[in-house]
């Protein structure tokens, strides 16, 4: 069994995070809350204690890992070349994660053997609280097993973790409910490695010109030395997903089909099928076109409710590949495997 820490987001006392620090401190692993997803994190300068993640999470050695800092000090320990730091102050704490080159201090472990690191300063109280309380940055990816949808709730991680990680910290759902946006800041203009809460359009104001390749996107795959890591399936639930790419087909399909199905879509399109479909359909509702940082919230709890659910199959609507929705599209298309249905019947 793992030591469970339950604790509010906001108002907590920092003695209830001393069990977890002296837990990273001794080199053992933590699950912990960060705005985005849990990450399960280790002292990012401990190379055995990093290695204990990869066994946890069955991941390959050759996806490096996030380091968390919770200070400017603690990236100048781990990043040999810091340089935009005028624009980093301004965007962390936040759910962007900064690719430089490392400090030989990092271990292999951390980086996978590149010569880079990628960083973030979480802004989340309990994160900002641990890394701080144990003294060291705090190497993590996220808190599932390789190729899940990442945990966006405590209880999650749980389900997931327990008896696997040494502690977990529960402090109810994340924030944005996707992975960090990941720039990488060696390459000349600043290259988008992976989407995510912090959009394009807010990267550009910061750093000026932003190179997107479509890779970004999830249409096709990075491959070494790029992005290493994003070559591997994710977010996937067990049964098949499928991605419509043209929604305006809805309807039809919902009128038509007849074998047993989940299908993932807005508020205002459950409206506009609702009355169309047997009880051989199931909807899950993601959160509204008008706000699509709530369909980003719901999205990995939605794809694992998939495989819960008594449906042979699952059909996830298609969402504008603007703002947070060039994150949602990427995760989507990873989780489908790249599955898609252009035309009934498919
Ligand atoms: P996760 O937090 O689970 O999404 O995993 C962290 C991701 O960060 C990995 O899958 C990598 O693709 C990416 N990453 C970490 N370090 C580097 C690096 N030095 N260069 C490029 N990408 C990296
Ligand atoms: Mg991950």
């Amino acid at each position: 069994m793992s030591l469970i820490i339950r604790v509010d987001p906001v108002n907590f006392k920092p003695e209830d995070l001393f069990p977890a620090a002296e837990a990273v401190k001794s080199g053992k692993t933590v699950a912990f809350p960060t705005e985005t997803v849990y990450g399960l994190g280790a002292d990012a300068f401990n190379g055995e204690a990093c290695l204990k993640i990869f066994k946890i999470k069955n991941r390959q050695p050759d996806n490096p890992l996030i380091v968390h800092i919770n200070s400017f000090e603690q990236l100048y320990s781990v990043a040999r070349e810091v340089i935009l730091e005028d624009k980093l102050k301004r965007v962390w704490p936040g759910p962007l994660t900064v690719i430089l080159k490392k400090r030989p201090e990092v271990p292999v472990e951390v980086t996978a053997g590149l010569d880079t690191v990628a960083v973030r300063m979480p802004a989340h109280l309990v994160a900002l609280k641990l890394i701080e309380l144990s003294g060291t940055p705090i190497a993590a990816p996220s808190a599932n097993i390789s190729g899940r949808p990442s945990p966006t709730s405590g209880k999650t991680v749980i389900e997931e973790l327990n008896g696997r990680a040494d502690v977990i910290i529960d402090a109810g759902d994340t924030f944005f409910g996707v992975e960090s946006t990941i720039v990488d800041l060696t390459k000349q203009p600043p290259t988008l490695l992976r989407p995510g809460p912090f959009t394009i359009d807010e990267l550009t104001s910061i750093f000026g010109k932003i190179e997107v390749p479509p890779e970004a996107t999830g249409i096709s795959d990075f491959e070494r030395p790029l992005a290493p890591g994003m070559k591997y399936r994710h977010y996937a639930p067990e049964k098949d997903l499928y991605l419509l790419v043209d929604n305006s087909l809805l309807p039809e399909l919902v009128r038509r089909i007849d074998r047993k199905v989940a299908f993932l879509l807005t508020e205002e399109n459950y409206m506009k099928v609702k009355d169309l479909a047997r009880d051989n359909v199931t909807f899950i509702i993601l959160g509204t076109e008008y706000n699509l940082y709530t369909v980003a919230r719901n999205l990995f709890e939605s794809l694992r409710k998939i495989d819960r659910l008594d449906v042979e199959f699952a059909v996830i609507q298609s969402f504008k590949e603007e703002g947070i929705g060039l994150a949602i599209m990427n995760r989507i298309r990873k989780a489908s495997g790249r599955k898609f249905i252009r035309f009934y019947p498919f």
